[in-house]
């Protein structure tokens, strides 16, 4: 069996960003030479998330809003997370519904989508460097 891993890092200008990573996980993909297989997605991080979805504008300000309805930013002193000096308990929560990853399928060396299906990163706490894992497993 082949294995290959990679980080993808980031830093988002703004503390929540959508960002479509299907282009960099498939080039992780060809890279690793798995024709058939699995890749693993995943946001090394507790207030980031991995997922699948539509790569639509209209949708992604959606998220935002029902995001922000579910748990709201402000006030942060709402949070009983934030007594530890931490503004990000909304963010935790945000990562919690929209999940820690994903996994598709590789068939004849591409990734096996539904239609419309393309991979997110979801930074709910950004203006810092962090990363997302992918691990190709296959032959
Ligand atoms: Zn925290």
């Amino acid at each position: 069996m082949k294995s290959h891993r990679k980080e993808l890092w980031f830093e988002t200008p703004a503390r929540r960003a959508f960002i479509n990573i299907t282009p960099q996980v498939e080039e992780a993909v060809r890279a690793s030479g798995v024709r058939e297989g699995l890749v693993l997605v995943n946001a090394m991080h507790i207030t980031a998330s991995v997922f699948i979805n539509d790569d639509e504008a209209g949708l992604h300000r959606d998220y935002e809003r029902w995001l922000e309805g579910l748990a709201p930013h402000e006030p942060v002193s709402s949070y009983e997370h934030n007594r530890t000096g931490e503004d990000n308990g909304d963010a935790h929560l945000k990562r919690q519904i929209m999940g820690r990853e994903t996994v598709v399928a590789i068939t004849a060396g591409k990734l096996d989508f539904g239609p419309w299906e393309q991979i997110f990163y979801g930074e709910f706490d950004g203006r810092r460097r962090k990363r997302v894992l992918v691990k190709v497993i296959g032959e």
